[in-house]
């Protein structure tokens, strides 16, 4: 497998984001940079390793419970490709550590991911207008799990965005494998993104907001891509408190250092209407349970239960309110 967009830029012909062909791939180039990351050549050399599969039957969507799921892994829902045991899978696979985003199942080697992001998408799905057919922007999409399970919702094209190399090549791995033309994950943050005015018909921004210095411009960005009617889907941080009131941490918050602020769901919400979505509604509030959230075998560094004061988890490690995290929809 090559990290290569080729195939991408053919689906963008004829398109609203035809202009794309032309704007991408420079800022593709300057997103895989080898100075952005030590490893990238050994990613590289690694997802060129991957055992190229023909058949695959990639299962992206809900499927039933069986008894076997609830007593493992609880795996009601999936991102799994079906096919025969590969030798050296596994090893290949763990190459690519540390799994953040999944779970994933690849011809039977189960990536258990320090977060349950299906559990997110089961918090999401419920409550949005139904993906069949849609155009998709998701923005900080990590590896890509949310995105495959959008295209297992009938999107008609996925483009993600994250800046961080690594979660690139993860994606790539899984592309070799599920062999789906409809998912992208391009290597650039959200201010690298060109503009395409009204050319999404859904915008998701999961677990990005507080990582933005500035929240609002971030939201008026997302909402440049909207298409008039088009839904936000926004997942993040948020605190117990009034309307106006906001975090700020003074320093790290649970040991992250790129946390800047976290409002609370009321104080989210008037973001969102200031900046000029309609409908602003909030479907799920849930405290991030260190079930959601723990070290692996896949992702083998410090998780949610490190960040947490040990004699009072509803704290972080400094002090602040522990993750809790918000659904808001709202339309352009
Ligand atoms: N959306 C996924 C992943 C959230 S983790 C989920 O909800 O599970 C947050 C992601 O935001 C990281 O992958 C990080 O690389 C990405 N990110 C950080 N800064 C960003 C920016 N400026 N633009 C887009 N994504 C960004």
């Amino acid at each position: 497998m090559k990290i290569d967009y080729s195939e991408f830029f053919h689906q963008l012909e004829g398109t609203e984001l035809e202009p794309w062909i032309e704007q991408l791939p420079e800022r593709i180039a300057h997103g895989l940079r080898y100075e952005r990351h030590g490893l990238l050549p050994q990613w590289e050399e690694m997802l060129a390793k991957l055992p190229i599969v023909e058949a695959t039957s990639p299962s992206l969507s809900e499927r039933e419970e069986r008894d076997e799921d609830v007593a493992s892994t609880n795996l009601k829902t999936e991102v799994r490709v079906i096919g025969e045991g590969i030798q050296g899978l596994e090893e290949l696979l763990k190459a690519f550590h540390p799994w953040r985003k999944g779970p994933y199942d690849i011809h039977g080697v189960h990536i258990d991911t320090e977060w349950r992001s299906d559990w997110k998408w089961d918090r999401v799905r419920p409550h949005i207008q139904p993906l069949d057919g849609r155009t998709i922007l998701d923005v900080g999409c990590g590896n890509g799990y949310h995105c495959w399970r959008m295209v297992g919702e009938g999107a008609k094209l996925v483009v993600g965005v994250d800046p961080s190399p690594m979660f690139v090549c993860q994606f790539f791995v899984m592309k070799n494998f599920i062999r789906d033309p409809r998912a992208w994950v391009l290597p650039l943050g959200i201010e690298d993104v060109p503009e395409a005015p009204g050319a999404f018909d859904t915008v998701f921004s999961m677990g990005v907001l507080y990582h933005r210095k500035s929240p609002l411009e971030h939201i008026e960005r997302l909402k440049s891509f909207l298409r008039p009617g088009g839904e936000l889907v926004m997942e993040t941080l948020v605190v117990d408190g009034e309307d106006g009131y906001s975090l700020t941490p003074d320093g790290r918050y649970a040991k992250m250092r790129n946390v800047w602020c976290i409002p609370s769901v009321q104080t989210l919400e008037t973001w969102i209407r200031n900046c000029g979505l309609d409908n602003v509604r909030t479907v799920d509030v849930t405290t991030t349970s260190t079930d959601e959230q723990r070290s692996t075998d896949w992702m083998t560094f410090e998780s949610l239960s490190d960040f947490l004061d040990s004699a009072d988890p509803s704290r972080t490690i400094e002090g602040y309110p522990a993750p809790k995290r918000a659904v808001v929809v709202a339309n352009a």
